[in-house]
């Protein structure tokens, strides 16, 4: 008898492997954090269970739902901010994948109540700076709201007193988003701790963002 093929295999197991990535770069600790990849194409959204160890996750734990949060496939809980994952894949059209962080620079800056403004080039990994959605307790609509409401067409925005969020086309590039705004937050952190940190100027993020679109290899 031909074995039953897991509902969204391939997202499940992405979902496990960045997961862990997560933890092991140093990106969040314990259960904090969460992350989902979205199919348009089914309509279905693969997302991390609430509250358990990443290090301990298979793809059997990752709960499938409609962007409208029916599970076709899972026994977990969902995690806590699907209602921000979800908002995020309502509100822009192109993204397929979001992460969520705590990681230690960027919720600093989140808990100061500061955007990041371009101090490096690579907050071109979020657009022109890194904008703050309000503080609201987590897993809330109204938290959920207010990340609709603040995300624009940026690809990274910090939540006050709680974290990070970052939005791509894959989990691989939402991933690297809060990797390098991570580095870009601890760079502000540092350079704002000894001095003055020079800051670029629009036009020049302008092009740095256009950059982007054709840096690396080209596409066989
Ligand atoms: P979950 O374990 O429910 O995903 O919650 C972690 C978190 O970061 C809440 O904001
Ligand atoms: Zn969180």
């Amino acid at each position: 008898m031909a074995q039953e093929r897991m509902l969204m295999e391939k997202e499940r197991a992405l979902v496990v492997e960045f997961g862990m990535r997560m933890v092991q770069s140093g990106l969040t600790t314990g259960t904090g954090g969460n992350l989902s990849v979205f199919r348009r194409e089914s309509g279905l959204l693969a997302v991390s269970p609430s509250g358990i160890a990443y290090d301990r996750l298979s793809p059997g734990d990752v709960v499938v739902l409609t962007l409208d949060g029916e599970v076709v496939d899972g026994t977990r809980t969902p995690t806590s901010e699907l209602s921000f994952h979800q908002a995020l894949y309502r509100v822009r059209s192109e993204v397929g994948a979001v992460v969520h962080t705590h990681s230690p620079y960027a919720t600093t800056m989140a808990c100061l109540g500061w955007e990041i403004p371009p101090v490096h080039y690579l907050v071109g990994f979020s657009g022109k700076k890194v904008p703050l959605a309000p503080y609201a307790t987590f897993g809330t609509e109204r938290l959920a709201a207010g990340v609709a409401g603040a995300i624009g067409d940026y690809n990274a925005l910090l939540l006050a007193n709680h974290g990070l969020v970052t939005v791509g086309v894959d989990l691989p590039s939402a991933f690297a988003a809060a990797e390098e705004i991570e580095f870009v937050a601890r760079i502000y952190y540092q350079a704002r701790t000894v001095g003055t940190p020079q800051i670029l100027s629009d036009a020049e993020m302008a092009r740095v963002i256009e950059k982007f679109r054709t840096y690396g290899q080209k596409k066989a």
